[in-house]
Parts: structure tokens; sequence; C-alpha cells
């Protein structure tokens, strides 16, 4: 057995979380995430979205108008991805997290999670979205092909990529690259990452149960361990409206998301958080 490396003292400042977004769900969805763990947050969460907005830069710092399409095609997202991963190498940071603008992150529990692995090494976490690996086409030339597959961690759940292995990815996933590398597969940006880093790089996908996208059934996260996950999520689920089950500080009418309720487990001194309630 080689000994593991010793825990690395990173603090939140060493790490950059994206959140991506899109003009119109500034209001519906960045409020609540400003709200809630971003507040706490705010140095190190650079918000990419897609239109000028006056009143969110006034709200926070790091608002990033990447001029991608608003659109939810594969290109527009590919191309919000790539100015993503440009301003990660550009920060100086030590690890990259994408998140989408349903997810809530306990950034307590991300850095000690990745307090375990050295950001020089290669290190990309996350849940994958399939029980399988993902089967695709690369484009090599014009009539030239060849099958792939790869496992990919589903951008819905938040995943993470040390310093080290996003450096190696730069040809294929920096300035305008990411962009192609994305049409060689057709495959959109969560699948794009999988594929650089498993697939060209031959880096394998860390698998992390702590990592919460609503493509999962959030009723089955108990809550005595919502404090002990690193991302959690809300929406559509089999057609069915689905959140994390748990009694709170909020009701399910005030609250449906329930991140204000995980927002008040978590940090019980904020202002707007009944005091009297023991959780
Ligand atoms: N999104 C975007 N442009 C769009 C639609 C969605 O950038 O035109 C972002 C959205 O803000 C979110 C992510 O893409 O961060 C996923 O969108 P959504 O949750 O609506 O869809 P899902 O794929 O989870 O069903
Ligand atoms: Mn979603």
């Amino acid at each position: 057995d080689t000994p593991s490396p010793p825990r690395e003292d990173i603090s939140a400042q060493d790490v950059f979380i994206a959140v991506k977004t899109t003009k119109k769900f500034h209001k519906a969805r960045l409020e609540l995430l400003l709200d809630t763990w971003i507040s706490r947050n705010r140095d190190l969460t650079f918000i990419f979205t897609d239109g000028e907005d006056e009143e969110l830069k006034k709200r926070t710092a790091n608002v990033i108008n990447t001029n991608c399409s608003a659109a939810h095609s594969r290109q527009a997202l590919s191309c919000k991805m790539a100015v993503e991963y440009d301003k990660f190498i550009e920060s100086g940071r030590k690890w990259f997290c994408h998140v989408d603008d349903d997810n809530y992150v306990n950034v307590r529990t991300l850095v000690k999670l990745l307090s375990v692995y050295p950001h020089t090494q290669d290190v990309y976490i996350g849940k994958p979205s399939l029980d399988r690996p993902i089967q695709a086409t690369e484009r090599i030339s014009e009539n030239k092909m060849r099958p792939v597959h790869f496992w990919f961690a589903t951008g819905g759940a938040g995943f993470c990529i040390s310093r080290g292995l996003a450096l190696k990815m730069s040809p294929w996933a920096s300035g305008g690259h990411f962009m192609s590398t994305a049409e060689k597969i057709r495959l959109p940006d969560d699948c794009t990452i999988g594929y650089i880093i498993e697939s060209v790089l031959g880096v394998k996908l860390i698998r992390s149960n702590l990592f919460h996208s609503h493509l999962e059934n959030l009723h089955q996260v108990p809550k005595t361990e919502v404090h002990k996950q690193v991302t959690l999520s809300y929406g559509m689920f089999e057609n069915k409206r689905n959140s994390i089950n748990m009694q709170g500080a909020f009701s399910i009418e005030e609250d449906p998301s329930r991140f204000r309720s995980i927002h008040c487990l978590l940090y019980p001194d904020t202002p707007w958080c009944p005091q009297n309630v023991v959780y």
C-alpha cells in the first residue's frame, strides 16, 4: 500500500464555484441562492449568465456576462462552460466547481471533501447521471468516426475539477477549443467535460454520493444527513415535484425548494431565520 498523501489545508478561498444561469432565471432562481448559500460565500461564487442586469450586479460583484446565446441549445450551454473554464484558469484558484442555478452548495462540506485530494493531481469528482458509460461517436475528420464511451458527472448535481487536471484539459477546453470539442461528439457541456477527462486524458471520474441533482428522488436524503451533503437541488423528477423532504424553519408553501429551511439548519444565526426553533 502506498501511503495516502497528507490532507491539503485548503480554505474556501481556494475554490472557484461557477453558477450557470440565464437571464430569465435571475429573479426566479438566483435570488434564492443569493439569499441563502451565496450570501455566506460571496468571494468564491461566480455567476455566469447571458444578459445584462444592473440589479443583479448591485447584489453581488462576481457576475460574468458570457455574451453566449440565451437558448437552451447545446452550443449555448457549451459556450457558457467554455467561459467558466477560462475564468477559472485566470483566477489561479486550486479547485473548479460547476453548479446549476437550482443547486444549494454546502461550502463547508465541499471544502472538507476537496481537502482529501491534492489539487495538483488529476481529480474529477461528481455524480454520474447514468448507471453506465455514455456511448458517443467521435468525429475524427470529415468522414471518419469512431465509437467512444466514458463516464461523466451530471452538471445538474455539480462537479469539481482540480487545477492540475484543468491545466491538462487546456488544449481541448481553453479559448474556442471547448466549443469545437463539444461539436466533435455533439453532446451537452457536462458530457464534453467527461469526454475530455476520461476519453482524451484517461483520468477516471471519482463518484460521490454527496452531490445531488433533481434527476434523483431527493426524498431519499434523510434530514439527519442533509448537513453532510455537498450539493442539493429541487425541480421535477418523474413528473412530480422533487425536493428535500424535511421539516424546518419554513413551510412547504413558503419554501417549496426547502433551500431556506436547509440554510437555517446550516447557518442558524442568519437574521431572517426564526431564532426560537430547535432544529
Ligand atoms: N440554462 C441556461 N440557458 C437556458 C436554460 C437553462 O443557461 O436557456 C441553465 C439553467 O440556468 C440551469 C441549467 O441550465 O443552470 C439547467 O437548466 P434547467 O434546470 O432549467 O434544466 P434541467 O436540465 O435541469 O432540466
Ligand atoms: Mn435543473
